[in-house]
Protein backbone atom coordinates (compact mmCIF):
# COMPACT_ATOMS: atom_id res chain seq x y z
CA UNK A 1 0.00 0.00 0.00
CA UNK A 2 0.96 3.44 -0.88
CA UNK A 3 -0.65 6.92 0.26
CA UNK A 4 -1.16 8.46 -3.39
CA UNK A 5 -4.51 10.03 -2.02
CA UNK A 6 -2.44 13.96 -2.64
CA UNK A 7 -0.84 12.46 -6.21
CA UNK A 8 -1.62 15.14 -8.29
CA UNK A 9 -3.86 14.54 -11.67
CA UNK A 10 -2.38 13.20 -14.75
CA UNK A 11 -2.69 15.19 -17.43
CA UNK A 12 -4.88 13.58 -19.98
CA UNK A 13 -6.21 10.91 -17.66
CA UNK A 14 -10.08 9.85 -17.28
CA UNK A 15 -10.63 8.68 -14.04
CA UNK A 16 -13.02 6.05 -13.59
CA UNK A 17 -14.44 6.70 -9.90
CA UNK A 18 -16.44 4.58 -7.54
CA UNK A 19 -19.26 6.60 -5.87
CA UNK A 20 -21.60 5.06 -3.04
CA UNK A 21 -24.49 3.14 -3.07
CA UNK A 22 -26.36 4.28 -0.61
CA UNK A 23 -24.07 5.37 2.40
CA UNK A 24 -22.39 8.80 1.38
CA UNK A 25 -19.65 8.17 4.04
CA UNK A 26 -18.76 5.08 1.33
CA UNK A 27 -17.11 8.17 -0.62
CA UNK A 28 -13.38 7.50 -0.43
CA UNK A 29 -10.77 10.57 0.31
CA UNK A 30 -8.89 9.82 -2.94
CA UNK A 31 -12.42 10.01 -4.87
CA UNK A 32 -13.26 12.94 -3.49
CA UNK A 33 -9.86 14.56 -4.08
CA UNK A 34 -10.14 13.71 -8.01
CA UNK A 35 -13.75 15.33 -8.49
CA UNK A 36 -12.53 18.15 -7.04
CA UNK A 37 -9.35 18.07 -8.99
CA UNK A 38 -10.33 17.40 -13.00
CA UNK A 39 -11.62 19.79 -15.21
CA UNK A 40 -15.22 18.17 -15.58
CA UNK A 41 -16.89 15.08 -14.54
CA UNK A 42 -18.97 13.23 -16.61
CA UNK A 43 -22.29 12.00 -15.47
CA UNK A 44 -25.11 9.47 -16.18
CA UNK A 45 -27.96 11.75 -14.50
CA UNK A 46 -26.24 15.46 -13.84
CA UNK A 47 -28.90 16.27 -11.28
CA UNK A 48 -28.19 12.98 -9.62
CA UNK A 49 -24.55 13.66 -9.51
CA UNK A 50 -25.03 17.54 -8.84
CA UNK A 51 -26.49 16.33 -5.31
CA UNK A 52 -23.77 14.33 -4.69
CA UNK A 53 -21.34 16.89 -5.23
CA UNK A 54 -23.21 19.56 -3.14
CA UNK A 55 -23.17 17.61 -0.52
CA UNK A 56 -19.30 17.43 -0.48
CA UNK A 57 -18.73 21.00 -1.44
CA UNK A 58 -17.72 20.21 -4.91
CA UNK A 59 -18.16 22.22 -7.76
CA UNK A 60 -16.81 20.82 -10.61
CA UNK A 61 -18.57 21.43 -14.14
CA UNK A 62 -20.75 18.00 -15.31
CA UNK A 63 -21.05 16.89 -18.42
CA UNK A 64 -24.05 14.27 -19.27
CA UNK A 65 -23.01 11.03 -19.81
CA UNK A 66 -25.49 8.17 -20.57
CA UNK A 67 -26.50 5.35 -22.81
CA UNK A 68 -28.28 7.54 -25.16
CA UNK A 69 -25.56 9.91 -25.94
CA UNK A 70 -22.05 8.08 -25.37
CA UNK A 71 -21.18 6.45 -28.29
CA UNK A 72 -22.27 10.79 -30.11
CA UNK A 73 -19.92 12.44 -27.41
CA UNK A 74 -17.18 10.01 -26.82
CA UNK A 75 -15.36 11.65 -29.80
CA UNK A 76 -15.59 15.13 -28.24
CA UNK A 77 -14.10 13.82 -24.94
CA UNK A 78 -11.66 11.82 -25.95
CA UNK A 79 -10.41 15.39 -27.75
CA UNK A 80 -10.41 17.06 -24.34
CA UNK A 81 -8.59 14.43 -23.28
CA UNK A 82 -5.53 14.20 -25.80
CA UNK A 83 -5.61 18.07 -25.36
CA UNK A 84 -4.54 17.04 -21.22
CA UNK A 85 -7.48 18.34 -19.65
CA UNK A 86 -8.51 15.27 -16.93
CA UNK A 87 -11.97 13.65 -17.08
CA UNK A 88 -13.76 12.16 -14.60
CA UNK A 89 -16.29 9.27 -15.43
CA UNK A 90 -19.30 8.32 -12.52
CA UNK A 91 -22.38 6.53 -13.06
CA UNK A 92 -26.09 7.49 -10.32
CA UNK A 93 -24.01 5.35 -8.00
CA UNK A 94 -21.16 2.15 -7.87
CA UNK A 95 -18.76 1.33 -10.00
CA UNK A 96 -19.47 2.94 -13.61
CA UNK A 97 -19.83 0.06 -16.60
CA UNK A 98 -21.33 -2.42 -14.36
CA UNK A 99 -24.39 -2.32 -15.62
CA UNK A 100 -24.06 1.04 -15.77
CA UNK A 101 -22.79 3.74 -18.94
CA UNK A 102 -18.97 4.10 -19.64
CA UNK A 103 -18.01 1.19 -21.80
CA UNK A 104 -18.07 3.03 -25.19
CA UNK A 105 -16.01 6.00 -23.50
CA UNK A 106 -13.65 4.07 -22.15
CA UNK A 107 -13.38 1.91 -25.09
CA UNK A 108 -12.57 4.73 -27.29
CA UNK A 109 -9.81 6.30 -24.87
CA UNK A 110 -8.36 2.53 -24.28
CA UNK A 111 -8.21 3.01 -28.61
CA UNK A 112 -6.85 5.98 -28.57
CA UNK A 113 -3.80 5.07 -26.26
CA UNK A 114 -4.91 7.13 -23.56
CA UNK A 115 -4.22 6.69 -19.99
CA UNK A 116 -7.63 5.70 -17.90
CA UNK A 117 -6.96 4.92 -14.07
CA UNK A 118 -10.09 3.42 -11.52
CA UNK A 119 -10.51 5.13 -8.46
CA UNK A 120 -12.05 1.92 -6.82
CA UNK A 121 -14.73 2.00 -4.58
CA UNK A 122 -18.39 0.46 -3.60
CA UNK A 123 -20.53 -1.92 -6.26
CA UNK A 124 -22.98 -3.29 -5.23
CA UNK A 125 -22.35 -7.27 -6.56
CA UNK A 126 -18.58 -7.11 -4.85
CA UNK A 127 -20.82 -6.06 -2.01
CA UNK A 128 -23.26 -8.45 -1.80
CA UNK A 129 -20.96 -11.03 -2.61
CA UNK A 130 -18.39 -9.94 -0.08
CA UNK A 131 -21.19 -10.75 2.88
CA UNK A 132 -23.31 -13.64 1.37
CA UNK A 133 -21.26 -16.20 2.71
CA UNK A 134 -21.18 -18.13 -0.57
CA UNK A 135 -17.59 -19.48 -2.24
CA UNK A 136 -16.46 -16.28 -4.47
CA UNK A 137 -12.94 -17.71 -5.46
CA UNK A 138 -14.74 -17.46 -8.79
CA UNK A 139 -18.21 -16.18 -9.92
CA UNK A 140 -20.22 -15.26 -12.53
CA UNK A 141 -21.84 -11.94 -12.78
CA UNK A 142 -25.55 -12.18 -15.06
CA UNK A 143 -26.49 -8.34 -14.80
CA UNK A 144 -30.36 -7.75 -14.78
CA UNK A 145 -32.07 -11.04 -15.92
CA UNK A 146 -34.83 -10.01 -18.56
CA UNK A 147 -37.95 -8.46 -17.60
CA UNK A 148 -40.12 -10.74 -19.31
CA UNK A 149 -40.95 -14.03 -17.68
CA UNK A 150 -40.60 -16.41 -20.57
CA UNK A 151 -36.92 -14.81 -21.26
CA UNK A 152 -36.57 -14.57 -17.27
CA UNK A 153 -37.16 -18.29 -16.58
CA UNK A 154 -35.26 -19.33 -19.83
CA UNK A 155 -32.25 -17.97 -18.82
CA UNK A 156 -32.52 -18.67 -15.41
CA UNK A 157 -32.50 -22.65 -16.64
CA UNK A 158 -29.40 -21.71 -17.85
CA UNK A 159 -28.19 -20.70 -15.31
CA UNK A 160 -29.38 -23.32 -12.75
CA UNK A 161 -26.85 -25.35 -14.56
CA UNK A 162 -23.37 -23.01 -13.74
CA UNK A 163 -21.35 -24.29 -10.90
CA UNK A 164 -19.65 -21.38 -9.85
CA UNK A 165 -22.00 -18.46 -7.43
CA UNK A 166 -23.62 -16.60 -9.69
CA UNK A 167 -24.99 -12.94 -8.86
CA UNK A 168 -27.82 -10.56 -10.58
CA UNK A 169 -29.52 -7.39 -10.31
CA UNK A 170 -33.23 -7.55 -9.98
CA UNK A 171 -35.75 -4.46 -10.18
CA UNK A 172 -38.24 -3.95 -6.60
CA UNK A 173 -41.08 -4.56 -8.99
CA UNK A 174 -40.32 -7.50 -10.38
CA UNK A 175 -38.14 -9.32 -6.84
CA UNK A 176 -41.53 -11.27 -5.95
CA UNK A 177 -42.20 -13.10 -9.16
CA UNK A 178 -38.20 -13.43 -9.90
CA UNK A 179 -38.29 -15.38 -6.16
CA UNK A 180 -41.17 -17.47 -7.21
CA UNK A 181 -39.10 -18.44 -10.32
CA UNK A 182 -36.07 -19.00 -8.43
CA UNK A 183 -37.98 -21.38 -6.43
CA UNK A 184 -39.55 -23.38 -8.91
CA UNK A 185 -36.29 -24.04 -11.00
CA UNK A 186 -33.93 -24.31 -8.06
CA UNK A 187 -36.10 -26.35 -5.85
CA UNK A 188 -35.06 -26.93 -1.95
CA UNK A 189 -31.12 -27.58 -1.85
CA UNK A 190 -29.81 -24.66 -3.45
CA UNK A 191 -28.97 -21.76 -1.29
CA UNK A 192 -29.83 -17.95 -2.65
CA UNK A 193 -28.74 -15.43 -0.94
CA UNK A 194 -30.71 -11.78 -1.47
CA UNK A 195 -29.68 -8.02 -0.05
CA UNK A 196 -31.32 -5.12 -0.50
CA UNK A 197 -30.53 -1.32 0.73
CA UNK A 198 -26.92 -2.28 0.75
CA UNK A 199 -25.24 0.23 3.04
CA UNK A 200 -28.45 2.31 3.94
CA UNK A 201 -30.33 2.78 6.72
CA UNK A 202 -32.61 -0.45 5.67
CA UNK A 203 -29.97 -2.65 4.49
CA UNK A 204 -30.99 -6.45 4.90
CA UNK A 205 -29.88 -9.80 4.13
CA UNK A 206 -31.52 -13.29 4.18
CA UNK A 207 -29.72 -16.55 3.02
CA UNK A 208 -31.83 -19.61 2.50
CA UNK A 209 -33.11 -22.54 0.12
CA UNK A 210 -34.50 -21.06 -3.23
CA UNK A 211 -37.73 -22.33 -1.91
CA UNK A 212 -37.61 -20.36 1.31
CA UNK A 213 -37.81 -17.55 -0.79
CA UNK A 214 -41.08 -16.24 -1.84
CA UNK A 215 -42.43 -16.93 1.70
CA UNK A 216 -39.53 -14.55 3.27
CA UNK A 217 -40.39 -11.81 0.56
CA UNK A 218 -44.11 -11.82 1.33
CA UNK A 219 -43.87 -11.83 5.27
CA UNK A 220 -43.33 -8.02 5.01
CA UNK A 221 -44.49 -6.01 2.35
CA UNK A 222 -41.31 -3.52 3.03
CA UNK A 223 -38.86 -6.76 1.39
CA UNK A 224 -40.44 -5.69 -2.12
CA UNK A 225 -38.81 -2.06 -1.67
CA UNK A 226 -35.30 -0.76 -1.86
CA UNK A 227 -33.15 -2.00 -4.22
CA UNK A 228 -31.71 -5.82 -4.44
CA UNK A 229 -28.95 -8.24 -5.05
CA UNK A 230 -29.57 -11.73 -5.55
CA UNK A 231 -26.85 -14.26 -5.38
CA UNK A 232 -26.94 -18.41 -6.23
CA UNK A 233 -24.72 -21.05 -4.80
CA UNK A 234 -23.42 -22.78 -7.92
CA UNK A 235 -24.98 -25.97 -9.07
CA UNK A 236 -23.69 -29.32 -7.49
CA UNK A 237 -22.62 -30.98 -11.25
CA UNK A 238 -21.51 -34.15 -9.75
CA UNK A 239 -22.42 -35.39 -6.26
CA UNK A 240 -19.35 -36.89 -3.91
CA UNK A 241 -20.41 -40.13 -5.76
CA UNK A 242 -19.63 -38.76 -8.85
CA UNK A 243 -23.37 -38.86 -10.15
CA UNK A 244 -24.67 -36.29 -12.36
CA UNK A 245 -27.20 -33.60 -10.05
CA UNK A 246 -30.73 -35.30 -10.83
CA UNK A 247 -32.18 -32.00 -10.67
CA UNK A 248 -29.89 -30.01 -13.04
CA UNK A 249 -30.09 -32.97 -15.53
CA UNK A 250 -33.64 -33.42 -15.55
CA UNK A 251 -34.08 -29.79 -16.38
CA UNK A 252 -31.66 -30.00 -19.12
CA UNK A 253 -33.52 -32.85 -21.12
CA UNK A 254 -36.69 -31.48 -20.37
CA UNK A 255 -35.39 -28.71 -22.92
CA UNK A 256 -35.39 -31.26 -25.77
CA UNK A 257 -37.95 -34.20 -23.88
CA UNK A 258 -41.40 -35.10 -22.91
CA UNK A 259 -41.51 -35.29 -19.26
CA UNK A 260 -41.15 -39.06 -19.43
CA UNK A 261 -39.17 -39.84 -21.38
CA UNK A 262 -36.79 -37.18 -19.89
CA UNK A 263 -38.01 -38.68 -16.29
CA UNK A 264 -36.60 -42.42 -17.97
CA UNK A 265 -33.05 -41.17 -19.26
CA UNK A 266 -32.54 -38.75 -15.42
CA UNK A 267 -33.32 -41.84 -13.74
CA UNK A 268 -30.94 -44.09 -15.65
CA UNK A 269 -27.94 -41.93 -15.43
CA UNK A 270 -28.51 -40.62 -11.92
CA UNK A 271 -29.89 -43.29 -9.58
CA UNK A 272 -32.61 -40.97 -8.65
CA UNK A 273 -36.01 -42.36 -8.70
CA UNK A 274 -37.72 -42.37 -12.40
CA UNK A 275 -41.18 -42.03 -10.24
CA UNK A 276 -39.60 -39.11 -8.55
CA UNK A 277 -38.30 -37.12 -11.41
CA UNK A 278 -41.52 -37.59 -13.26
CA UNK A 279 -43.31 -35.69 -10.71
CA UNK A 280 -40.62 -32.94 -10.80
CA UNK A 281 -41.05 -33.03 -14.25
CA UNK A 282 -44.99 -32.93 -14.31
CA UNK A 283 -44.80 -29.96 -12.00
CA UNK A 284 -42.06 -27.68 -13.79
CA UNK A 285 -43.51 -28.22 -17.10
CA UNK A 286 -46.94 -27.90 -15.97
CA UNK A 287 -48.45 -30.74 -17.85
CA UNK A 288 -50.62 -33.97 -17.14
CA UNK A 289 -49.39 -37.59 -16.57
CA UNK A 290 -48.76 -39.68 -19.50
CA UNK A 291 -50.27 -42.68 -18.38
N1 LIG B 1 -22.84 0.29 -11.11
C1 LIG B 1 -23.63 -0.10 -9.97
C2 LIG B 1 -22.75 -0.91 -9.02
O1 LIG B 1 -21.55 -0.77 -9.07
O2 LIG B 1 -23.29 -1.65 -8.21
C3 LIG B 1 -24.87 -0.84 -10.38
C4 LIG B 1 -25.78 -0.04 -11.26
S1 LIG B 1 -27.25 -0.88 -11.68
C5 LIG B 1 -27.97 0.25 -12.82
C6 LIG B 1 -28.29 -0.57 -10.28
C7 LIG B 1 -28.66 -1.86 -9.56
O3 LIG B 1 -27.62 -2.20 -8.64
C8 LIG B 1 -29.90 -1.73 -8.70
O4 LIG B 1 -31.07 -1.91 -9.48
C9 LIG B 1 -29.71 -2.84 -7.71
O5 LIG B 1 -30.04 -4.08 -8.27
C10 LIG B 1 -28.19 -2.78 -7.49
N2 LIG B 1 -27.89 -1.89 -6.36
C11 LIG B 1 -27.39 -0.66 -6.40
N3 LIG B 1 -27.27 -0.16 -5.16
C12 LIG B 1 -27.70 -1.11 -4.31
C13 LIG B 1 -27.82 -1.20 -2.90
N4 LIG B 1 -27.50 -0.18 -2.10
N5 LIG B 1 -28.30 -2.34 -2.37
C14 LIG B 1 -28.65 -3.38 -3.16
N6 LIG B 1 -28.55 -3.34 -4.50
C15 LIG B 1 -28.08 -2.23 -5.07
Amino acid sequence: MNAQAEDPLLPGCLYVVATPIGNLGDLSPRALKVLESVHAICAEDTRNTAQLLAHFGVSTPLKALHEHNETRIAAELIAQLQAGRTLALVSDAGTPLVSDPGYALVDAARQAGLNVQAVPGPCAVTAALSIAGLPTDEFLFAGFLPARPAARRARLQVLAQEPRTWVFYEAPHRIAECATDLAEVLGSTRLVFLARELSKRFEQSVRLPATELPAWIAADANRLRGEFVLAVAGAPARSEAGTLDARSLLRALLQELPPARAARLAASLTGEKRQTLYQWALEWSGTKPEF
